[in-house]
């Protein structure tokens, strides 16, 4: 199943049809994504016998919106691909590397990324959506805490995120819009071999990451193991799993993002986002 937020409303994307999952549904589910994350078992119920022929099915193109707007936590994951981790010269972790980008950074996948900057970077990654409370789960039942997967840009300005003594990653991984995230969110089921998903990052026509999940240090039942050991992960809470190797941070002579790029990040059997980079005028009054 894949859903997706188009013009603020809930959608069922089912063949080349999008179903308007409200008006369907009689406003049995609401029109806000970010309500049906709390009703997954219910909603993935009733969506598995919709039927794609309905007069409430259209084609029409909307503004696409954050699969996932306004989870409760986001957490991200450093060095977690075995060549990123190289590229970085750093060691593979021996636990997963934990931070968070504040929520207000969530993005639709068709946001403009402004220039906090001179040195801000790209990260494609695999997000996890969680679909259910989650407190204590072990590896092998996390998949059943998941509602799905979707692409997401971990856009980073590296001068705040490394300065200091102690480097805190947060803030500077959670300036506006840089969490953008979709266009769809795809149910673990439709993916054939979820450790053999590509990949890939663009800037303007040059592709500049191409890693495979296979890749992972820790998977994604590990990370949900881990971390839900401590701390409970709520329905529409979001894992960045971690970038492969090729971001501008790792290469020689470094490289970051200027005004006029264009991101484009994908992921096999889910798709891919696009966004503009833009200048800003002036600098950032804390930075
Ligand atoms: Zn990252």
């Amino acid at each position: 199943m894949r859903i997706a937020n188009h013009a603020g409303r809930l959608t069922l994307l089912h063949g080349g049809a999008e179903i308007d999952v409200a008006r369907l549904s009689g406003e049995r589910f609401g029109h806000r994504i970010e309500d049906i994350f709390e009703r997954w078992e219910e909603f993935t119920a009733w969506a598995a016998a919709v039927n794609p022929d309905h007069p409430a099915a259209s084609s029409g193109t909307a503004d696409v919106g954050p699969v996932s707007p306004r989870p409760r936590q986001v957490i991200g994951v450093g060095l977690n691909y075995v060549d990123h981790a190289r590229e970085a010269g750093s060691p593979l972790p021996t636990v997963p590397l934990l931070f968070t980008k504040f929520p207000s950074a969530i993005a639709g996948p068709d946001a403009d990324v402004e220039l906090s900057g001179d040195s801000v970077d790209w990260e494609v990654e695999l997000v996890v959506v969680i679909g259910r409370e989650a407190a204590r789960v072990s590896k092998d039942d996390a998949w059943s805490c998941i509602a799905g997967l979707t692409v997401g840009q971990d856009i980073s300005d590296r001068e705040v995120q490394l300065q200091g003594s102690t480097p805190q990653y947060s803030f500077g991984k959670s300036f506006r819009n840089y969490a953008p995230i979709g266009p769809v969110l795809v149910t673990p089921d439709e993916f054939e071999d979820l450790d053999r998903l590509s990949l890939k990052c663009w800037i303007g026509d040059e592709l500049v990451q191409d890693g495979t999940s296979g890749d992972l240090v820790f998977s994604i039942p590990e990370l949900i193991e881990y971390i839900s050991s401590e701390v409970t992960l709520y329905p529409g809470d979001l894992i960045f799993t971690g970038t492969p190797a090729g971001v501008g941070l790792g290469m020689t002579p470094q490289r970051f993002l200027t005004d006029g790029d264009v991101i484009t990040s994908s992921i096999t059997g889910i798709g891919s986002m696009t966004n503009k980079v833009r200048a800003r005028a002036g600098k950032v009054g804390a930075l």
